[in-house]
């Protein structure tokens, strides 16, 4: 049987096409899935009876299972959830202001092992298919049927998105769709340590999301030994790109820095990045680093990080100091490896 969440529109439709379903079924049963988020087929109230009947006896549209949720004091929780191969992958739900963040994962650990990163240490075990990424968010979704309000949906958990470039554009084409999940571009963020080939494609099919790059070094040795995919994919040809195309892009960058204790927290560090980044429309987030006990590195006091993000600030940049949610159920950036 087949699992429902990795089949796109045009597949779904040219299965039913030939099983000779009504030509709105594809439709409906992108409604109920994705906008509705109702898998229970015999509720698809406006699907026959007969068709109904079909689609149960040739369709899996169970999600995938939670494992575990854990929550801290500020709302924030924290799914374990398992795959059909029982991997196990997390995603987490963060209680905003005004709006929800899904912090969802693309791949069951990654493979470009940066040395700051609980996922990374976990070392890479498969790509999530278009169908487990799009269920992380429906999943979530169940968690608050009541919300009827913005999303906020970042690709920002485990993995990274570019490496799993197929999939991850089946699942962007099924959130921003409007007739699936009907999410805003605008709305959605990829995060990525910058492979270039893949993110200039990106960009040129999906113009209105949003890019945040892990950036997370001063200079391009300090970057090839905490990140070790920066030795292929060059910091100066990621910063020329985002430089020369920055009149195509609606949104500015975001530079997301995770701020190591006597690594990479010194003033001058903070002029290098001053320098490195100008000429280039961005953001910079600077993320404290969250802690594990498997690696070496420490989080800086309070005023370290202030006078890192102040000295950017006096430099003309937007800055804004992350101190992680969710960092006591270990589901802060860096901290997801699908653990027990
Ligand atoms: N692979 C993608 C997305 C997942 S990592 C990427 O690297 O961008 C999401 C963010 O968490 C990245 O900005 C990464 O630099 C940051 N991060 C990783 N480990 C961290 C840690 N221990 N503390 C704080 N942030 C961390
Ligand atoms: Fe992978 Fe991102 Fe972690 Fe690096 S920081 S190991 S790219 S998940």
């Amino acid at each position: 049987m087949k699992w429902i969440y990795d089949l796109s529109y045009e597949m779904l439709k040219t299965e039913f096409a030939g099983a000779n379903l009504k030509k709105f079924t594809t439709d409906q049963v992108f409604q109920w899935l994705y906008f509705k988020n109702i898998q229970d087929v015999n509720l698809w109230s406006n699907i026959s009876k007969t068709d109904r009947q079909f689609l149960e006896s040739n369709y899996n549209t169970s999600l995938i299972g939670v494992v575990r949720a854990t929550g801290d004091e500020h709302g924030t929780r924290k799914f374990l959830l398992e795959l059909h191969d029982k991997l196990r992958i997390e995603a987490v739900l963060i209680p905003e202001k005004h709006h929800f963040t899904f912090c969802i994962s693309t791949q069951a650990g990654c493979p470009l092992a940066c040395r700051f990163c609980a996922t990374g240490l976990l070392g890479f075990k498969r790509n999530l298919t278009a169908g487990e990424i799009i269920s992380q968010i429906l999943v979530l979704k169940n968690e608050i049927r009541y919300y009827t309000g913005k999303l906020n949906i970042v690709l920002m958990g485990m993995g990274e998105p570019l490496l799993n470039y197929e999939n991850l554009e089946q699942a962007l084409k099924i959130m921003t769709s409007a007739k699936a999940m009907n999410i805003s571009p605008r709305n959605i963020t990829i995060s990525t340590s910058g492979i270039l080939e893949p993110l200039k494609r990106f960009e040129k099919t999906f113009p209105r999301v949003k890019i945040s790059f892990s950036l997370n070094a001063s200079d391009d040795l300090m970057r090839e030994t905490l990140m070790p995919i920066s030795k292929k994919e060059k910091l100066a040809d990621i910063l020329d790109y985002f430089r020369d195309t920055k009149l195509d892009r609606i949104h500015r960058i975001t530079f997301e820095y995770v701020l190591l204790k006597g690594v990479n927290d010194s003033t001058q560090d903070a002029r290098k990045v001053a320098a490195l980044l100008r000429g280039i429309p961005c953001k910079i987030n600077v993320i404290p680093y969250n802690r594990n006990e498997s690696l070496p590195f420490k989080t800086p006091s309070e005023q370290e990080v202030n006078a890192f993000a102040d000295y950017l600030h006096e430099k003309g940049y937007t800055v804004i100091v992350r101190w992680s949610k969710g960092k006591e159920i270990r589901s802060a950036c860096g901290q997801l490896a699908g653990e027990e």
